[in-house]
């Protein structure tokens, strides 16, 4: 409860509550349920932070109000005195009204009245941006400050790097003014129906698109329980509205008409439930006859953050940091193994660039899964090193795709439900290799074992994520050698 005698708001769990009341619910009063582990939340948190931090530097000179050893009294009492000092500029301005808590990013004076200045790690203006510095508008003008003008400050994302980060070019303020001004008549009745909801029992409220949109809910897991495996929404593609079909209580798969289906709906479904497997040997045969040896299966491990780390790099722009190679001199042959990985905190692509020349012959096969990525990480590295431009581009010109047959499902299990993503691939098609139950065990993961390596120093842990990213990525190209070997032994 608030000093104002009304139930304790922050800015985010009103904008959780607007996204779906039951989810503010669920936050004020968790289930008893067992939530898988979310460590890509803190890894979002401490870029945030990141960013956060280095947009201060586009109002220098100003003081700060610290979250961490301040209660959230101390924080308000603070923030009023500065502004009674005439401070100029304040960080994580704390302010509170009617029990509604919120932290302006950077509070900048404007004559007798202030500016917000609201900043995200995205790239452009969301409408949930605006309903965030909404909230902030509304409780500052309460608390009886004059907002002159709101800005959300976001990405630029066609900044190059060159030097130090120059956060003037880096961040773009867009005005927003009008539109947390448009949201205001709107907030007194939702925050009371936000109060409303808090007090009463959890909300009987159904799955729906809202759980994605704007944001993926960490309730997921505790409100989608009810369905089943193989429901409609394990359908792969577009084409039907899944909702449509799950209101009128139409959600496994043997629930569903094939007539409303479209092809690779019709068969992913049944394939499923006659657990079918489907081959189309010339259409194999076509996708083996566009390789040729020696034979490189390449994957690369990239990362990407907002703040450019490198010179001639733009904001989330897909830097390599590693690369397994397998390479086959004959149709079949035992792999030779070579792999790269960085040492933290060196700029990784001239070196990588090198070895990966040397490594991979001019007129070799380089065998990848989803080419458009390995194919955009060489291109980027050819427009970076002029010297070493023509070798590359000559072995983009190489690539093949092993995904193809799958998409095609030219190879099809159904044990692949519809996907053809390697991960699902694999353990159909090779049920004695697998991703289970390894330290780093997806792209996502390997990113953030990367930005750990380079924030540690301690040689044991680092020694461990090393391994981890080491034995995942050479997984990724031996699991491409035996899926191969898979397609090679149809085909015969
Ligand atoms: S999972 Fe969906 S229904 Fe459940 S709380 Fe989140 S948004 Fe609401």
């Amino acid at each position: 409860m608030s000093s104002s005698g009304k139930p304790g708001l922050s800015k985010s769990l009103i904008l959780k509550g607007m996204q779906c009341p039951k989810a503010l619910y669920l936050a004020k009063n968790p289930p008893a349920f067992e939530f898988p582990p979310q460590p890509h939340v803190e890894a979002k948190f401490q870029t945030g932070n990141q960013v956060g931090i280095l947009a201060q530097q586009l109002f220098p000179g100003g003081t700060e109000v610290p979250f961490d050893g301040l209660s959230v009294t101390e924080q308000i009492a603070q923030t009023r005195q500065l502004i009674d000092a005439g401070e100029q500029v304040i960080y994580e301005a704390s302010f509170a009204f009617e029990g509604i808590f919120v932290k302006v990013d950077i509070l900048v004076k404007d004559g007798d009245a202030w500016q917000i200045h609201e900043v995200k790690m995205g790239t452009s203006v969301k409408e949930v941006n605006c309903d965030d510095v909404a909230i902030q508008y509304y409780v500052l003008t309460n608390c009886g400050l004059t907002i002159s003008e709101s800005y959300l400050v976001h990405i630029n994302n066609s900044y190059v790097r060159q030097g130090d980060i120059d956060v003037q070019q880096l961040f773009v303020g867009e005005d927003v003014t009008d539109a947390a001004i448009e949201r205001q008549a709107g907030l007194p009745e939702l925050i009371a129906c936000l109060r409303t909801t808090l007090a009463g029992s959890e909300p009987d409220i159904d799955i729906g698109p809202h759980c994605k949109d704007p944001y993926e809910c960490d309730f997921i897991p505790y409100c989608w329980q009810h369905i089943p495996k193989n429901s409609i929404f394990d359908l792969k593609g577009r084409g039907i509205k899944k909702f449509d079909y799950y209101h009128r209580g139409i959600i496994k798969f043997e629930d569903l008409s094939l007539d409303d289906l479209h092809k690779a709906q019709r068969n992913q479904l049944e394939a499923t439930l006659n657990q079918q497997d489907s081959i189309n040997r010339v259409g194999v045969k076509e996708f083996l006859d566009t390789l040729w040896y020696p034979l490189c299966h390449l994957d690369f491990e990239t990362f990407d953050t907002p703040i450019p780390p490198f010179d001639g790099t733009r904001p989330y722009q897909k830097i390599p940091f590693q690369y397994s190679l397998h390479i086959q001199q004959s149709v079949g042959a035992e792999p030779v193994h070579t792999e790269y990985l960085v040492e933290p905190g060196n700029d990784p692509r001239r070196e990588l660039a090198e070895r990966l020349l040397a490594e991979i012959p001019a007129d070799a096969c380089v065998l990848t899964y989803n080419q458009a990525f390995e194919k955009g990480v060489l291109r980027n590295l050819a427009e970076l090193f002029p010297d070493l431009a023509d070798a590359l581009k000559a072995r983009v010109e190489n690539v093949r795709d092993l995904m193809v047959p799958f998409r095609k499902r030219d190879l099809y299990r159904w044990q692949m439900r519809g996907s053809y993503s390697i991960k699902v691939v694999l353990p159909a098609l090779v049920p004695d290799l697998s991703y289970a139950g390894m330290a780093v065990a997806d792209g996502m993961a390997a990113m953030r074992a990367y930005h750990k390596m380079c924030a540690l120093d301690d040689p044991l842990a680092l020694a461990g994520l090393r391994r981890g990213l080491l034995e995942y990525c050479r997984l990724d190209t031996l699991a491409m050698v035996r899926i191969l070997g898979a397609l090679e032994g149809v085909e015969k």
